[in-house]
């Protein structure tokens, strides 16, 4: 859940989840819509499907018990070297480096890199880097503390350098670098434009379509969307909605770990039922009870606002 997301944020949606699944045998059993809905509002779903995976191999072959072994952990679905490394070092004590992005601006001020951190050359350094300050022992007190650090003391803004206990060894400190390190990124993310149309009948329900099982919002529920204001259009009309009908609102943004999403709604107000839009699962749900499905937060907000 921690995954590109703050602590703070993740507290209360971390207290539901595990009243909803205590153990991982709950978890593995749950069904998926169910464990998307209690991962609604958090972003990224890619997460909630990995972790239901891992829990489900994680019964299937190793008993639901979580192996001490980097390779086994290596091959869970959303586990990454330094994901598999925090489970090591905090949950066996075992000596395995953490590297996520506290720790890599944490090194790059301590050693003064000046170069960007989203190339391989950096990423080998910076790993080199983790591997290096391993300690001999109390490897779990260590990666906590390490990522206390980054989290509280080495931030990304406003780091406490006067307190800091490594003050006189970061290079950064010491040659006032410490305000351009790490090295932004070049690149801007790239934007992708999308038009939703907003169905709503005669008692105020909108429609919603699932999601196909890859890609973004996977098996989340969504209004119709296309690419083009032009392919909306063109739909309403096969649908009899004359396009000088709809009420187009505010465009908005949602950005995700790798592009930009700027989306616009059009609201229809429909006189008569319409048929299914798409070879799909679809409902029609009424704006206040929009918790009881799993949707996305852009569209949970929205569907606020109508309600
Ligand atoms: S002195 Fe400042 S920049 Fe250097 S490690 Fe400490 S908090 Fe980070």
């Amino acid at each position: 859940m921690l995954q590109q997301t703050q602590v703070r944020t993740v507290i209360p949606y971390f207290q539901k989840f595990m009243e909803a699944f205590p153990t991982l045998q709950a978890l593995a059993e749950a069904r998926l819509d169910l464990v998307l809905e209690h991962w609604a509002g958090l972003g990224y779903y890619a997460r909630a499907r990995n972790l239901h995976r891992a829990a489900k191999i994680l019964m299937a072959e190793y008993g639901g018990e979580i192996p001490a072994d980097l390779e086994a952990l290596l091959r869970l679905p959303g586990i990454g070297r330094s994901t598999a490394g925090a489970i090591l070092s905090l949950g066996f004590d075992q000596p395995a480096p953490i590297l996520d992005g506290n720790v890599k601006r944490l090194w790059s001020r301590l050693h003064g890199l000046k170069e960007r951190l989203d190339t391989a050359s950096a990423e080998r350094r910076l790993w080199a880097l983790s591997v290096h300050y391993l300690p001999r022992e109390r490897n779990a007190e260590y990666t906590q503390a390490l990522m206390d650090f980054g989290a509280k003391i080495c931030t990304r803004t406003h780091p406490r350098c006067l307190e800091c206990v490594l003050q006189d060894a970061c290079l950064a400190h010491r040659s006032g670098w410490v305000a351009e390190l790490p090295v932004a990124r070049a690149r801007q993310k790239p934007v992708k434009f999308s038009y939703w149309l907003l169905l709503r009948d005669e008692d105020g329900r909108i429609y919603l379509e699932q999601r196909p099982p890859v890609g973004i919002w996977a098996g989340l529920w969504a209004p119709p969307q296309w690419d083009s204001r032009e392919a909306l259009e063109a739909q309403c009309q096969n649908l009899g909605i004359r396009p000088e009908t709809l009420t187009w609102l505010p465009a908005r943004e949602h950005g995700f770990s790798h592009y930009l999403l700027y989306y616009t709604p059009a609201l229809a107000q429909l006189v008569e039922p319409l048929p299914m839009l798409h070879d799909r699962p679809a409902c029609w749900l009424k704006p206040k009870t929009s918790s009881q499905l799993a949707l996305p937060a852009p569209v949970k907000r929205l569907l606020a606002e109508l309600a």
